[in-house]
């Protein structure tokens, strides 16, 4: 199966004079499981559209390829489409809906049904070729959506929330079988979502949208653990925000808690220090270092969930491991928190951008 580069130069939709998509650039490579994860109305599924070819593009360019596409109709770019609302035929059967893009394509005969029972089997959807999507769960009706988008052979695969209309559990198995099928495929695919956990678990390269405009793009655990500013940090995971001053390389956090972090010694100012919920050791109250009180705990199974409100600062969500869990802990229990400094982020309190 072919497989395409898609490269997206400087794209721009405008509605009215709102910006849906303001000069978004990417280089998506062959076969590359490519996500645009972002808030509800930052412009994703927009993208997707002008890519797919349903949204005409105001401003910028798109190639498949070295090949620019803005001009070419979008049912001549070999593209395979999946919706959040699956977009079967309800009078069609499994089999009919998987074979209808072959015929649209004038295959025939052994062909026709060959390719078409390939895909279903793919699908783990061969046994019910004869039903009609009435008679189908939410995941079967999705993974016929998948056989017909990928039976055509397309370059580009194209998914919009695919899962969201499924309940939490047939998201995580689908999300597993639609990598896999991506992988076995090698089929560029862009896929939007908002849910960062599926962006995360699921993507080669993320992009955040935001406003219109791309954040930051990267691997997810760069995107995880080197967010580029305070808007992706509080997007992705749970980050909370402690103020701080930095001087000669040290940060005084709270202006408790002096640490000497990896940060340029002549930048001198307000900062802000992300901290993650994994990224604290909680010990005994202890002069010097950052205090609270805890106000909540949540037992989640492999690991304990704290809200903890710091003296002179916000609310903290801090998770001990199975390994480190003092189950003796309760509310009101005073205690210190010991940040990771090697896991902790850093940003200019002004820009909101990551100085470390
Ligand atoms: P969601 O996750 O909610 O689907 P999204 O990130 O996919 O959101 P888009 O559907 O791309 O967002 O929409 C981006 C912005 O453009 C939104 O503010 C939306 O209201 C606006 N928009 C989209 N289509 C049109 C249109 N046809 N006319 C005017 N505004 C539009």
């Amino acid at each position: 199966m072919s497989s395409q580069r898609v490269k997206i130069d400087g794209a721009t939709k405008v509605y009215g004079d709102f910006k849906a998509c303001d000069h978004i650039s990417l280089d998506i490579k062959e076969g590359e499981f490519f996500t645009l994860l972002g808030p509800s109305g930052c412009g994703k599924t927009t993208l997707l559209r002008m890519i797919a070819g349903f949204n005409p593009i105001d401003e910028g360019k798109i190639y498949f390829n070295d090949k620019e596409i803005n001009h070419i109709p979008a049912d001549k770019r070999n593209i395979g489409m999946v919706f959040q609302n699956y977009a079967i035929f309800p009078h069609m059967t499994v089999q009919g809906n998987v074979e209808y893009g072959l015929k649209a394509r004038k295959i025939k005969g052994k062909e026709l049904t060959d390719r078409a029972m390939e895909a279903m089997k793919m699908m783990q959807i061969d046994n019910l070729k004869d039903r009609m999507p009435s008679q189908l769960s939410g995941g079967q009706q999705q993974r016929v959506a998948l056989a017909r988008a990928v039976v055509i052979h397309p370059d580009v695969l194209l998914m919009d929330e695919p899962l969201c209309n499924l309940d939490a559990k047939l998201r995580v198995t689908m999300r597993t079988s639609i990598k896999k099928i991506q992988k076995q495929l090698n089929i560029t695919t862009i896929y939007v979502t908002h849910d960062q956990e599926e962006a995360l678990s699921i993507s080669d390269r993320i992009a955040i949208i935001h406003d219109g405009q791309v954040e930051q793009l990267g691997e997810p655990m760069e995107i995880y653990t080197k967010p580029a500013n305070m808007f992706v940090a509080n997007f992705i995971g749970t980050s909370c925000f402690l103020d701080g001053e930095a001087s000669g390389g040290v940060v005084k956090i709270l202006g408790v808690k002096e640490l000497e972090l990896n940060i340029d010694k002549e930048y001198k100012g307000k900062v802000k220090v992300s901290v993650r919920p994994e990224y604290v050791h909680l010990g005994a109250p202890k002069e010097g270092e950052i205090q609270g009180t805890i106000t909540m705990s949540t037992f989640l199974g492999d690991f304990m969930n704290y809200e903890i409100q710091i003296d002179n600062g916000p609310l903290i969500e801090v998770n001990e491991y199975t390994d480190e869990m003092d189950i003796s802990r309760k509310m009101n229990d005073r205690v210190s928190l010991e940040l990771m400094s090697g896991r902790i982020c850093v940003f200019d309190a002004e820009t909101e951008k990551t100085i470390m």
